[in-house]
């Protein structure tokens, strides 16, 4: 005998558990199914475990996709203010880090047991540890899932799946393989705000400098983000770099400006007349650490007193600082990446309710779709914002 239920999620992380609580809330009888042993594990791992659960400043720019209007719909009717007021309802203390990330102070297991807490309040049980083998349509309408814990009959499916990134927490492209199954498409799917590799020279550079972080300007693609490039042992991380990579396609230059903000003209003139004694490497340390002013004046090649410097040399300075041009070999990919770009297209979807277009009551959540968020909490209020609109759709 198959277990009934009127919304069965396939997905236990930030969408699913979001989608299943606004579905139980609605009288559905809802049950959320997860291959993983612990549910949300992305959320107890987001934001260093302090998951950074949205973003004061949530736009539509914020977001890649295909069909950059698909994500309008959802998030102005579920915001950030709508999930600030379920954190407070819950009493989770919370602070801006900076640019409108909001975190939790404490841990983001109280994201956690908030998503818990709303199922159960809804009546959404949650059955882990089940891994579904198929899904087929009924003539009647309505799913049936084969699964390792047997059969079960549901009126409407969501897909909430997730991305391919991090596979040690669960993560698989089964999403994908469903929409393919009822004939949707996929937009090519790539590791997406991960950190960015380097061959040769620049390697072995970089890997000198590692734990060494600067606040740059680095752009590709017409697109540019102010934020901490961070020197690592496979070349270049922290939020800049995180964010560019969304954008960098393989074999293109990235440029990065070394003093955002600064007139890098006036603030090297001025250097030479204050201390015409110094050395270049002395001026570039009271910006930079002494390890990344050395760097700095070896790929100048210039090393010499201030009052030395030749014309070409200040030319040479100014065009390196404000935008050094380097080649990545390579994204680290899904062993680390935060999020994949791409996913089921949303053309057949609807993005008031989430529903297929092909297929009556199946619905696609979250990362699984493709659609995108920057670094900031933007993938969070996504999840939440999608699975909420399904949810009342369901
Ligand atoms: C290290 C890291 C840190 C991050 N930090 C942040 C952050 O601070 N802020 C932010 O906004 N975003 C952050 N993100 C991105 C964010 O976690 C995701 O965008 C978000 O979790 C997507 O939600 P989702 O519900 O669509 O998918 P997920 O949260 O990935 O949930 C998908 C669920 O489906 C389950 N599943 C997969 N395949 C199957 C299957 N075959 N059968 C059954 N169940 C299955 C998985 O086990 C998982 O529980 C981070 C991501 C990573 C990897």
């Amino acid at each position: 005998m198959s277990q009934k239920y009127e919304v069965i999620v396939i997905g236990a992380g930030a969408a699913g558990l979001m989608c299943a609580a606004t579905a139980g809330y609605r009288g559905k009888t809802t049950l959320v199914i997860d291959h993983a042993n612990k549910m949300a594990k992305k959320v107890l791992m987001s934001g260093g475990g302090r998951c950074n659960f949205t973003n004061l400043y949530v736009e539509p720019e914020n977001y890649l996709s295909q069909n950059p209007h698909f994500c309008k719909s959802a998030l102005s009717r579920y915001t950030q203010w709508d999930f600030i007021s379920l954190v407070e309802k819950y009493q989770i203390d919370y602070y801006e880090k900076e640019s409108g990330q909001l975190f939790c102070k404490n841990s983001s297991k109280e994201i956690r047991d908030l998503l818990l807490g709303e199922c159960q309040q809804a009546g959404a049980k949650i059955q882990l540890k089940c891994s579904v083998d198929n899904v087929k349509r009924l003539e009647q309408g309505g799913f049936k899932l084969s699964t390792n814990m047997g059969s079960f009959i549901c009126d409407a499916l969501v897909i909430a799946t997730g991305g391919l990134s991090i596979p040690t927490m669960g993560a698989t492209g089964f999403g994908y393989q469903i929409a393919e199954q009822f004939g949707h498409k996929i937009i090519p799917t790539s590791a997406g705000l991960t950190p960015l590799t380097f061959d040769g020279k620049l390697k072995g550079a970089f890997a000198e400098l590692s734990g060494n972080s600067v606040p740059m300007s680095v752009s590709t693609n017409g697109e540019s983000f102010n934020s901490a490039v961070l020197f690592t042992h496979k070349g270049l991380s922290g939020p800049a770099i995180l964010q560019i990579s969304n954008y960098w396609k393989p074999g293109e230059p990235l440029q990065l400006n070394w003093m955002p903000g600064t007139n890098i003209e006036e603030w090297l003139s001025s250097g030479i007349e204050k201390k015409p004694e110094s050395q270049l490497k002395t001026l570039l340390s009271t910006r930079f650490s002494q390890s990344v002013s050395s760097f700095i004046c070896e790929q100048l090649q210039i090393n010499c007193k201030l009052k030395q410097i030749q014309h070409k040399d200040k030319v040479k300075i100014v065009d390196f600082l404000s935008g050094w041009i380097i080649y990545p070999s390579g994204v680290e990919g899904y062993r680390v990446a935060e999020v994949t770009l791409g996913g089921v297209d949303t053309s057949e979807i609807s993005s008031k309710t989430f529903e297929s277009q092909r297929v009556e009551r199946l619905f696609f959540i979250g990362e699984v779709l493709d659609v995108t968020g920057h670094l900031g909490g933007f993938n969070f209020q996504w999840a939440w914002a999608s699975g909420n609109a399904a949810g009342e759709a369901v």
